[in-house]
């Protein structure tokens, strides 16, 4: 085929342009990425191989090289991976769309240290190379293609590129990148090396570069053509704990998952007995910015015997952990393994529960943890994972108990960080349930009317806010014996923390209440389930609750702004005896006007909307003009 000049996608070129244009204060980065690709190259091989030994050929040992001509101005990157059809060229570096394109966009933050790491976690290094490149040629041949099928793909990094058929003898790709003016800096080996020590020394396979030597004619050094390993190329996580340094670890952590911070925690564990495997599992110190996507694949890679098996295996991680980064090395798994066989595979059941163990002591640790400094890293953690890992409660149920206890809440009695043993610990001599109410905002719990009597009576009251609170609520029915009880369902029943004498005079209130009572249920009888006289207000004239078993109206807004019907319970309306407002209610001429504002009130104070918005305003207005 002869040569053809094609078009780059759209949106590629929008990353050609800020590559070229903005992300030059931190150059060397290309590198990293260009020797990730080749690596990735490599695995892709060795795991085709798996099945198809020989693609193979005559060159078994995969490595990567790094070259340059400082004559010709060039750097020179080769890998002996799987390598590139013309076709694969084509669309894998020009027409296809790259999917991470545009939240790498949306993520720049025009610090171009930060900006730059970011460029490989959405799948666009290789354009890096621009970076430093005026024009790259990349020449290849898939593993299994005849020497003719080779392709050789040139661009200047602008709107296009060519693409034309090659002969290449060796299988694999060559990355060359024709430096632009003023890079010289980076034909040099020093340079090179230590750009690659710094980011690429855990690549589990060689890195090559050409040994130099003293030329004392020249007075300096000269490449010879021997190669030599310019990494340590052992997997870091098969090295014993005692060899690893803190900075290793945190260093690892930065390349398999493109995170600038440093991570929060870390495990590093071979485990032994019926299943082995190593595990070498990290806690980001921030959420990604896709941790809502319960659709994301998890952030643990799986090797079999030190071979890269897949990235993102989601059947070694539940769910609700999925942003948990790190490695994964089983003893046990066939080479071969598929995603489907491993969401069935008993092993990989064995890792899943052995793993998810070991996260969660990792977070024990923090949150129980004697030092302070600890403890304020559990809190962190927290604001940023809490409501992912509120989905194990429901979906987790062998570790319920461990993962309740690691709990967070708003509450009356404190802002954030109260856990249900806080909880247990300030609960009031004959108290026998865990109180709480969810509501659409923290601050709509903390002023709903329903925590009244609570309040007065200082007893704590948990007050939840998250999307997801009510289905965790769902599944979470007690803790260390104690129920956990909605204030804002069923009747109150503060029990023993009530007096006799209170409990009496209520009676009374209620009984000679009874007569304007009947009248409010039958003013109300299309609105309300019921209506009864309570002691759970003490400011408010009104509220409403549901009974026992029925959807809260919290829960039922949440399903309707989700687009789902909610079940049309009525709720129930309760009164204070008490109040002013409802005092005006016996024998009054507006009877009807006031049974409806009480109840749009109370709906209004728990967040709901009113039906009839237009209703409720003539009604106060004609109370107000009365
Ligand atoms: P990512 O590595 O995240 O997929 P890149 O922009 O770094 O994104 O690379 C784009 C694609 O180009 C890769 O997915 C791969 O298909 C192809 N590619 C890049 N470098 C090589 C290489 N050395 N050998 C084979 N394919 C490569
Ligand atoms: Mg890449």
């Amino acid at each position: 085929m002869s040569k053809q000049t094609l078009s780059f996608q759209a949106e590629v070129k929008q990353i050609l342009h800020l590559v070229t244009h903005s992300l030059y204060s931190n150059k060397e980065i290309f590198l990293r990425e260009l020797v990730s690709n080749a690596s990735d190259a490599c695995d892709k091989l060795r795991f085709e191989a798996l099945n198809h030994a020989e693609l193979y050929g005559d060159a078994p040992n995969l490595e990567v090289r790094v070259a340059f001509d400082a004559e010709a101005k060039t750097i020179t990157i080769t890998d002996n991976g799987i390598g590139l059809s013309e076709f694969e060229a084509v669309a894998n570096l020009g027409t296809i769309a790259k999917s991470g394109t545009r939240e790498f966009m949306a993520r720049l933050e025009g610090d171009q240290k930060k900006d730059a790491n970011l460029i490989g976690q959405f799948g666009v290094g290789f354009y890096s190379g621009f970076i430093v490149a005026d024009r790259i040629t990349v020449e290849s041949r898939r593993a299994g293609l005849k020497p003719e099928e080779g392709v050789r793909w040139v661009s200047e990094g602008a709107g296009e590129f060519e693409v034309e058929t090659i002969t290449r003898p060796e299988r694999g790709t060559s990355v060359i990148l024709h430096l632009r003016e003023g890079e010289d800096e980076f034909l040099a080996s020093w340079k090179l090396r230590s750009i690659i020590g710094k980011y690429s020394d855990h690549i589990s396979l060689p890195i090559l570069m050409r040994k130099e030597e003293w030329d004392s004619e020249a007075g300096k050094q000269k490449l010879t053509d021997e190669w030599a390993p310019v990494n340590k190329a052992s997997a870091l996580w098969t090295r014993a704990k005692n060899d690893i340094t803190p900075e290793q670890y945190e260093e690892f952590y930065k390349q398999i998952s493109y995170d600038t911070e440093a991570p929060l925690a870390y495990t590093h564990n071979r485990v032994e007995g019926r299943s082995e495997y190593t595990q070498l599992l990290y806690v980001p110190a921030k959420a990604p910015f896709d941790l809502w996507n319960r659709d994301k694949r998890g952030g643990v890679k799986l090797y079999v015997k030190r071979v890269f098996i897949m990235d993102d295996a989601e059947a070694l991680m539940p769910v609700y952990l999925r942003f948990v980064k790190g490695v994964i090395d089983s003893a046990d798994l066939p080479l071969n393994v598929s995603r489907e066989l491993l969401q069935e595979s008993r092993d990989v059941k064995a890792i899943r529960e052995g793993s998810t163990k070991r996260v969660l002591s990792m977070l024990e640790g923090l949150a129980d943890s004697e030092d302070a400094a600890e403890r304020e890293k559990y809190a962190k953690f927290w604001k940023d994972f809490g409501v992912v890992l509120k989905e194990g409660i429901g979906e987790d149920h062998a570790n319920q108990e461990r993962l309740a206890k690691l709990l967070r809440f708003a509450s009356t009695h404190a802002d954030e960080g109260v856990s249900l043993k806080d909880y247990l610990g300030r609960m009031k001599d004959g108290q026998e349930a865990i109180y709480y109410i969810t509501a659409d905002t923290l601050a709509a719990a903390r002023s709903s009317p329903q925590l009244e009597i609570f309040r007065k009576k200082g007893i704590e009251v948990l007050l939840l806010a998250d999307r997801v609170d009510e289905w965790m609520l769902a599944h979470l029915y007690e803790f260390d014996g104690k129920p956990l009880q909605s204030v804002a369902k069923g009747a109150v029943d503060l029990g023993k923390l009530q007096d006799e004498d209170e409990k009496k005079q209520a009676e009374q209130a209620a009984e000679a209440f009874k007569p304007v009572l009947e009248k409010l249920k039958e003013a109300l009888k299309d609105r309300a389930k019921d209506v009864r006289v309570t002691t759970r207000l003490v400011d408010s004239p009104a509220c409403l609750v549901v009974e026992e078993g029925d959807m809260s109206g919290h829960l039922a807004r949440l399903l309707k702004q989700a687009g789902q019907e909610a079940p049309k319970g009525m709720p129930i309306l309760e009164v204070n005896a008490e109040h002013a407002l409802v005092k005006r209610l016996d024998g009054s001429a507006h009877f009807d006007d006031l049974a409806h504002i009480l109840f749009d009130q109370a709906l209004l104070a728990e967040g709901g909307q009113v039906e009839d918005p237009a209703a409720y305003v003539r009604r106060v207005n004609a109370l107000l003009a009365a």
